[in-house]
């Protein structure tokens, strides 16, 4: 019995598209291109998992993972250009299989976090505080102080945080954190409340990326996207920021 290829809606193919970013997962080529004025397709929807796998595929693929059981869903598809396409295909490869079957998986981890993200709310006035840091020129606040934070900072990082990463966040609480302090206090004054609701929105956007056992590397840039969607920051090190004061300040990790 062969299985016979499904047809996918255009909703499903700008789904796949958008996973992918618009370029092939396995060698970054635009999956359009322009001539004139035209905009023309350059990509197949590929098969992770073989529609109609052959005999030597059914050996080399015997014991893989598989992101669905039914080869058809979307969960099993993913745009690739024509010639990786073709190079993926033949001969299928188990090395192969598993990389493309790993990127898939990843598109699909970030989906998901994004549109989680875009269920939590965040409150409108965190803006303020973010374009704060735009408008006036801060002085790094470094000292005494700074010994202490860094100690704290890193009682609050296990190893799922990458050292770039905690380098960044631990400049980010020395440079920002007296600043975007003043700035939540400011706020608290003209709306009182309204720092605390915030600070429960970080929490419970934190707590559910716990839920999602994601490591602490990956919650950090889920907080970044986050806070730079919501307020519309002119610069992700804004956001960073922001982020970085809220581990220091304790809504994130523990
Ligand atoms: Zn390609």
């Amino acid at each position: 019995m062969t299985n016979a290829r499904r047809e996918y809606s255009e909703a499903e193919t700008v789904a796949l598209l958008s996973q992918v970013g618009g370029r092939c997962p396995l060698c970054d080529k635009p999956l359009f291109y322009k001539k004139g004025k035209r905009q023309f397709k350059a990509y197949e929807l590929a098969h992770i998992y073989p529609l109609n796998p052959r005999p030597e595929e059914l050996v080399v693929l015997a014991n893989v993972p598989r992101l669905s059981t039914d080869v058809n869903d979307p969960d099993n598809l993913i745009p690739l250009c024509e010639s990786s396409h073709a190079e993926f295909d033949k001969p299928r490869t188990e090395a192969e299989y598993l990389r493309l079957h790993n990127i898939k998986r990843e598109a699909l981890r970030e989906e998901r976090q994004r549109s989680l993200a875009s269920q939590y709310p965040l409150e409108n006035q965190i803006s303020d505080v973010v374009a704060l840091l735009h408008s006036a020129s801060i002085e790094s606040d470094l000292g005494v102080e700074l010994a202490l934070t860094a100690k704290s900072l890193d009682e609050k990082f296990d190893t799922t945080m990458p050292p770039p990463t905690k380098r960044k966040v631990r400049n980010a609480v020395g440079d920002y954190f007296r600043y975007i302090q003043a700035a939540f206090l400011e706020l608290e004054r003209n709306d009182p409340g309204c720092t605390e609701l915030i600070f429960i929105q970080v929490k419970s956007f934190y707590v559910m990326q716990k839920r999602e056992g994601l490591p602490q590397g990956h919650v950090f840039a889920n907080l970044v996207a986050w806070i730079h969607a919501r307020t519309q920051a002119q610069t992700l090190e804004s956001a960073e920021a922001v982020a970085s004061f809220f581990i220091q300040n304790c809504e994130v990790f523990e």
